[in-house]
């Protein structure tokens, strides 16, 4: 097990089936805590290794545990939110168009530099599972205003628009 470094190449013979592990904080994801409320505390912990997939492409596996904090948009409050990721994406050269792989594998190319910058790469991946619209699991606001006109946009996260339609399938 090694410290995350700041980039690495993940092409390179001896990056493989190595394991990396190390923590981030708001100084190393800019974006996440611009997309968080002032102040709010920011605990990333990540592990990865560099492995060779089935089709002879390289891999990045990943486990990203962590916390953030988010308004939630029913009570406008701040709110805890967790969040544990396992991306397994294939690293592709930004100049390799001989690629094996299918259209639709999840693939991240890398710079004009080669590199693997793992702060970035594990931000983007926070940031894609980041909620539109969060809320307290438990939210002390009242919960009459979920059926105030102009919701209907929101409709598909609403726990009783879910319950509304299996009812309707009974
Ligand atoms: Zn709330």
């Amino acid at each position: 097990m090694s410290r995350i470094p700041v980039s690495l190449d993940p092409f390179l013979p001896r990056a493989l089936e190595r394991r990396w592990e190390g923590e981030y904080s708001g100084d190393d994801l800019p974006r996440l805590r611009a997309a968080s409320p002032d102040g709010a505390g920011i605990a990333v912990r990540v592990a990865f290794a560099v492995v060779r997939g089935p089709l002879g492409e390289i891999r990045w596996q990943a486990e990203i545990e962590g916390e953030t904090e988010q308004v939630c948009q029913r009570c406008l409050q701040p709110m805890r939110w967790q969040f544990r990721l396992q991306p397994d994406i294939a690293l592709v050269r930004s100049d390799d168009r001989s690629s094996k792989l299918g259209e639709d594998a999840e693939r991240l190319e890398l710079g004009a530099d080669g590199l693997l910058w793992p702060a970035a790469v594990v931000e983007d991946e926070i940031l894609l599972t980041l909620p539109l619209a969060p809320r307290h699991e438990q939210c002390g606001a009242d919960w009459d205003r979920e059926f105030e006109p102009g919701e209907g946009d929101r409709e598909a996260e609403n726990p009783f628009a879910v319950l509304g339609q299996l009812r309707g399938k009974s």
